[in-house]
Formats: C-alpha cells, structure tokens, sequence
C-alpha cells in the first residue's frame, strides 16, 4: 500500500517573511498569508497535504505578549491528532522566546513544530523566506517507523534546524539569524536533510499530549553591569507583585559582593521571591561556587539556571509561575531539565 502523504499545518502569526512596504511610511508591516503563498507557487504543488491557519491580524513579533503563546499552543493542541507535522511563520525578534515558551507548554507532544521566519520579506528577489518555510515543511513532515523524525519545538532558519529552547537571535543582519550556543544542532539542510538523531529529544509516546496555558509575567530581569546602582536595584526588586528575578551575571555566575547587594538578595529570598542565575555570555554555564563572587550570592539564596539562554530562563519562570506550584517546587523543576533546555554535563 502506498505510503499516504504526510500531512502539515502551517500557522501563519506574522513577522517579516509576509510582510510589505507601507508605501506611506516605508516602514514594513505585517500582511496576511495569500501574499506569502502567491509568492511560493511551489506551496500549491507540494507533495504534502497543506493546511493554513492564519492570524486574523499578524503581528510583528516585537510587539508580541504571552497570550499569543498560548493561543498558538491551544490551536497546536487541537489540531495534534489531525496533522502530522506543524510550522509556525513568526517573526525573528522574538521568536527564540515563543520558541522556548512553547516547549513547556506543549507537554508529551509527538509532533514536530518547526517555528521559522525570514531576514527578508518573500516578495524581495533575494528572501530567505522561501527556503526556510520549504524546508521547514519537509522538516515538519518527516517521518520514520510511523512517527515524527523530529518531535520537538524547533526553529529552523539558514539551513539550520535548532532546538527550539537552545536558541538566540544572535543577528540582526545576515541569514543566520539563530544560534544554539550551548547545544548542538538537531539537522542541517544541503543537498540532502541530515538529521542528528542522538541530538534529538523523544517525547513518552505512552502518555498523553496535553497544554498548559497559564502564563504568569510577575517576574523582572537583572543584567548585572560594573558600576550598578543600589537604587536601581533596590526598585527591581521593588517592583509591585515581583515572583522571580533572572539574574544574569558575570562569566560562571559571578556577581559584585557589596554588602547593601548582598542584603538585598537576602530579605528578598526571605520574603518567598525567586532568584534565577544565569550568565550573560553568550556560551557557556554557571558553576556554582566556582569562585567567591558566585558563592557569596548562592549563599544569599540565588539558584543556579546552569546554561540556560535568557529566552529558556524568563519563559521558564513565566511557565513555572503559572502552574501555581510551591516556590520549593519551582526552584527545583529551574534547575533541572524540563524540555530539554539545561545540561549540567560542563559543571
Ligand atoms: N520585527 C520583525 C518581527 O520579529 C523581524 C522579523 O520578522 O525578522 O516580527
């Protein structure tokens, strides 16, 4: 019997890949998705089964809130059984955090969502959108033994396919857009698609795929710099209804070791609000206790996000804060690996 045709549903959100000149401005702004798929007239004829489902009003991903991510995990969820594989069109600005998001909200999901986007709008001669959502698609829709070759939150841009809580948006410029720092990538395009297959994660094909939608976004983030201030400090951690703070922090998790910083970390570790350390290089991990700068605030009660990006830390926090669970509870899921986005093996 021949083999049915893998089935992908596309969901278009916005970001430049559909975007068009406005002529009054000569800004670029969100279109909708007939203009994408008229400029990839190869969309008509692939050998998928292709469905679309597009945002009413697409947005520029610079201007997206959490409520976006559970929208797009609820439509994910619905459609699970239905398709085979699903392809995100999203803008890159914040695409690395949508990305991570989505890998804690879709829990024991067995199909792939490959998000991807472009540096360039598809109705520009040299776009970069065609070939990321062709591959995409294909990437989607990949399959062995039955099931998806790929069944993770990817994103996959400039022939790369990253995991999808592993990435940054390193540039702004150039095609290769994303990097994974701190994990190795899941599948690279050329002639042939290549996949890496001890790189990648499998779901417990046993249980079932279910959603967490509540996103709670009480939570601040702090780039330690030489020079910082006591009263700026003092407001973040201030701030009206504060659950968490995201450090991020010198080299292997250093920080300055002034008295008034240290109390502070302190009373607000006492008063129940979490605090998060991860580095502000772009590879590597905090080792805790690696030096005295590092140990004197894990003493004060931070805890440790290992080699999490930014984008993996704050959406972790947000997640975590919405499940409603006990602060032991939170702090213990931070810092091991929940989806994937954290490894302790360069500690
Ligand atoms: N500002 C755009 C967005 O993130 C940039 C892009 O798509 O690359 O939606």
């Amino acid at each position: 019997m021949a083999n049915k045709a893998p089935s992908v549903l596309i969901i278009y959100t916005g970001g430049t890949i559909g975007m068009i000149t406005n002529p009054e401005t000569g800004s670029y702004k969100p279109f909708d998705f007939e203009h994408i798929s008229k400029q990839i007239p190869a969309l008509q004829s692939f050998g998928y089964n292709l469905k679309t489902i597009s945002f009413k009003n697409p947005i520029d991903s610079a201007d997206l809130k959490p409520n976006t991510w559970s929208e797009i995990a609820t439509i994910l969820r619905k459609n699970h059984n239905e398709f085979d594989g699903f392809v995100i069109l999203h803008g890159t600005d914040t695409m690395a955090y949508t990305a991570s998001a989505l890998s804690y909200m879709l829990q024991d999901f067995f199909k792939p969502v490959i998000i991807t986007g472009s540096q360039l709008p598809v109705e520009m001669l040299r776009t970069d959108g065609k070939e990321n959502l062709i591959t995409a698609i294909e990437i989607a829709g990949a399959q062995k033994n039955n099931t998806a070759l790929v069944p993770e939150v990817c994103i996959y841009f400039d022939n790369k396919l990253f995991r999808g809580n592993r990435t940054t948006k390193k540039n702004a410029e150039y095609f290769d857009a994303f990097d994974s720092p701190n994990y190795p990538i899941l599948a690279e395009a050329g002639i042939n698609i290549n996949y890496f297959e001890k790189n990648i994660k499998y779901p417990d094909y046993n249980k079932i795929p279910t959603i967490h939608t509540k996103i709670d976004t009480n939570v601040a983030l702090l780039k330690m710099y030489p020079g910082i201030s006591k009263e700026f400090v003092t407001s973040v951690f201030n701030t009206q209804g504060l659950k968490a703070v995201l450090m991020e922090t010198f080299g292997s998790g250093n920080a300055i070791m002034d008295d008034w910083f240290l109390e502070i970390i302190k009373h607000t570790d006492k008063s129940g609000i979490i605090i998060l350390n991860i580095t502000q290089c772009l590879g590597g991990t905090v080792v805790p206790g690696k030096y005295e700068t590092g140990k004197k605030i894990i003493d004060a009660g931070v805890i440790s996000g290992y080699d999490m990006t930014t984008e993996a830390a704050i959406t972790k926090l947000m997640y975590l804060l919405g499940r409603e669970l006990s602060n032991e509870e939170i702090k213990s899921y931070l810092q091991e690996s929940i989806a994937g986005e954290l490894s302790k093996t360069n500690v």
